[in-house]
């Protein structure tokens, strides 16, 4: 049953956490309060990301910089490249090397509406990264298909081609539908990629902005869920709880289909990746 089987795979998975800079003093106090809450199930990295816009990069920085300084945890910088000169990208690569920054997450980023073709795709990213120094990466892979790709398979070379690039792994989009993404699995490497497909688990509390994004990135909300917060709108409990159990159900089924490694999408809360992280046996450390 998978209740025996979270019992054997206990102490055998890895985590790891995202956030994003936050942009007022109070997110600030909710961001490092989870920070402090997460830390102790020693994730394998914890990631920051990066919005288009000016002067956020620097806030990137200066969030891992905090981590860097007043945690262990390892961190990993998220980087976009469509909004950048190469010769900038140089420099901010030089930049987080120098500074200990050894992970990048990868990315083009999203396009402006009614843009042009982009200078660069992840992929080049990646071998940009790579000609620089030897960073660890990891790029962005969509079981749902990313919505500017050709089609299914277009989007899946361009995976392979990240991956051939120098890219250690990929984390996915958020996706509800567990199948789809075991099949996702099952194509990469049938496509002959070897490096790990981490899901990327995104815990629901605000059903209506997820909505928004899901619409936005091409990732299918199935009926069920939409039943399962129906209703909810001014109950902020319930669906907490409701959130909570159903990554809970997918991480079950998840683990028990292999999977290792989990990415959180944390929104900069702690407490229902919390939870769901004590169901797959992910605890705190014991003192030494
Ligand atoms: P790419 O791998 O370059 O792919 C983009 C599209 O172009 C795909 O449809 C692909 O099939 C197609 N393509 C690739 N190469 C070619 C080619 N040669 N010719 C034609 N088509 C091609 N965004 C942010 O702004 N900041 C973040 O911090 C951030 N973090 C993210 C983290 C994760 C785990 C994920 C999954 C996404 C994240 N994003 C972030 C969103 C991401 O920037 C967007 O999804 C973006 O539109 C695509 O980025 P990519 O790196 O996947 O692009």
């Amino acid at each position: 049953s998978i209740n025996n089987n979270l019992l054997d795979i206990k102490g055998k998975i890895d985590v790891s956490f995202e956030f994003f800079p936050p942009n007022s003093v109070e997110m600030e106090t909710t961001l490092w309060n989870s920070i402090e809450r997460l830390t102790p199930l020693n994730p394998k990295f914890v990631s920051v990301t990066y919005g288009a816009g000016s002067g956020t990069r620097d806030r990137t920085h200066d969030v891992i910089k905090r981590i860097q300084k007043e945690t262990n945890l390892s961190t990993a910088a998220h980087l976009t490249c469509i909004d950048a000169s190469k010769e900038e990208l140089i420099q901010v690569a030089k930049d987080y090397w120098k500074h200990d920054v050894r992970h990048i997450v990868a990315l083009r980023g999203d396009l402006p509406d009614n843009s042009e073709k982009p200078h660069m795709y992840g992929s080049d990213l990646v071998t940009l990264l790579k000609s620089v120094a030897d960073f660890d990466i990891s790029v962005a892979a969509y079981p749902e298909v990313h919505p500017d790709a050709r089609n299914a398979q277009a989007d899946l070379i361009n995976l392979k081609r990240k991956i051939d690039a120098g890219a250690n792994r990929a984390i996915t989009q958020f996706f509800f539908d567990v199948e789809t993404f075991l099949r996702f699995r099952d194509r990469c490497a049938a496509a002959g990629i070897e490096a790990d497909i981490i899901p990327g688990i995104l815990p629901v509390t605000n059903f209506n902005t997820l909505k928004r994004f899901a619409g936005l990135t091409n990732v299918n909300v199935p009926n069920w869920i939409h039943d399962s917060f129906q209703g909810l709108d001014n109950d902020p409990t319930t669906r907490n709880m409701v959130g909570a159990s159903i990554a809970m159900d997918m991480v079950k089924v998840l683990s028990k289909e292999g999977v290792k490694d989990f990415h959180f999408y944390t929104l900069n809360r702690s407490e229902l990746t919390y939870a769901i992280c004590h169901m797959l046996g992910v605890r705190p450390q014991a003192q030494p």
